[in-house]
């Protein structure tokens, strides 16, 4: 009992360390693996926590489903040889008490089960009365509000040291990444909720080996806390997210290749220089609105025309015709073409609703 409750401070103190740095194999696969894996990390010095999955939700079944309970020990033997503390992820109430009965250090909560509000609830009901660090992996759907849900009922559980990973949001068809990043979704959490551990998982967003490194240098140059990255001692031949995986040594390389930047520096100059700008932003900001303002109300005008005249809100001629001058324009400031079908999207939107409520009074 007083080794149990060391090890939760310890592992307290190590969450604060950053960057904090988690890596292991996506699943735990034999005894074998597991240890040469937390060896090999462990001597890259570069490494905190040792992760692996020993119960795998897999997208279709007869993949690869985890190891089950018989690979817990095989963690605790690599978790006593190589120092490192452990990760698991757990899904169900019965997972919990079967980590914690073999000592896992740190719980995650996967994606798939971040979905599920009974699945989270019933790993919470288990973490009733305990001390143990929980990491939440966001949704595998781009849905805030199901992620912070989870987070909260982690936290109604008496949970003390509650994490977040972003490990990207599926979306339909193929694109660069396994799993698309939306970065803005992974800040808004951080605004929102400044004093959580806020952790980068690459390899779930990526999928693959060649943008990792790039993927993992985005969140550190975003303020991330730290990153979650898989690795295992034959990429290749992993028994699942084999295109994802990197060797120990090269995830040694891939964390010392990391350009480490601050988030504060105590020179007068660039403060005051930093201060100027933003305060241009601000002007350049509050005139937008402005000119956004001014817009809504030539939209309302035409609204009332068309009203008296009994015509639609919108002509998908004079849509087109706007989008193709904006392209354009865009082009030459700079702009791309994606930020540019955005904006007019919502301006669009907006001179809608405003058309549409001339329209209908
Ligand atoms: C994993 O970390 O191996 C995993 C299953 O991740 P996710 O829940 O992000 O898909
Ligand atoms: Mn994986």
């Amino acid at each position: 009992m007083e080794q149990a409750i060391e090890q939760a401070t310890s592992v307290e103190a190590l969450l604060q360390k950053r960057p904090l740095i988690i890596s292991g194999p996506c699943s735990a696969e034999t005894e074998e693996q597991v240890m040469q894996t937390a060896l090999r990390l462990a001597a890259t010095g570069k490494v905190d926590i040792l992760r692996a999955g020993i119960w795998k939700p897999r997208t279709r079944p007869g993949s690869f489903e985890g190891i089950g309970t018989k690979g817990l020990p095989w963690l605790q033997a690599a978790r006593k040889a190589s120092g490192l503390p452990v990760a698991v992820e757990v899904a169900t109430g019965k997972q919990v008490e079967d980590a914690l009965h073999f000592g896992v250090d740190v719980l995650w909560i996967g994606a798939r089960t971040t979905v599920n509000p009974f699945s989270v609830q019933d790993v919470a009901d288990a973490l009733r009365g305990v001390d143990v660090p929980v990491l939440i992996k966001n949704p595998i759907n781009p849905d805030l509000e199901l992620w912070i849900g989870a987070m909260e009922r982690v936290a109604k559980a008496g949970i003390k040291h509650i994490g977040l990973i972003h490990r990207g949001f599926s979306s339909y068809g193929n694109t660069e990444y396994r799993n698309a990043p939306m970065w803005h979704l992974a800040i808004e959490m951080k605004r929102r909720y400044p004093e959580l551990l806020m952790i980068n998982d690459p390899s779930h967003i990526c999928g693959r080996r060649d943008i990792l490194q790039e993927v993992a240098q985005t969140a550190i140059d975003l303020d991330f806390d730290g990153l979650i990255v898989e690795s295992h001692i034959d990429p290749d031949n992993a028994w699942s997210d084999a295109k994802q995986q990197i060797t120990p040594e090269k995830l040694g390389e891939m964390i010392s290749g990391i350009r480490w930047r601050k988030e504060d520096v105590a020179s007068e100059e660039y403060h005051a220089a930093l201060e100027k700008l933003r305060q241009q932003i601000n002007n350049l900001d509050d005139e937008l609105m402005q000119i956004l303002g001014q817009r809504m109300k030539v939209a309302e005008s035409i609204g009332k025309y068309k009203k008296e005249n009994d015509i639609t809100i919108l002509q998908t001629n004079r849509w087109n015709n706007i989008l193709e001058r904006a392209f354009a324009k865009g082009d030459k400031l700079g702009l791309s073409k994606e930020f540019v079908t955005k904006y007019f999207d919502a301006v669009h939107m907006e001179s809608i609703n405003h058309q549409n409520k001339i329209m209908n009074s």
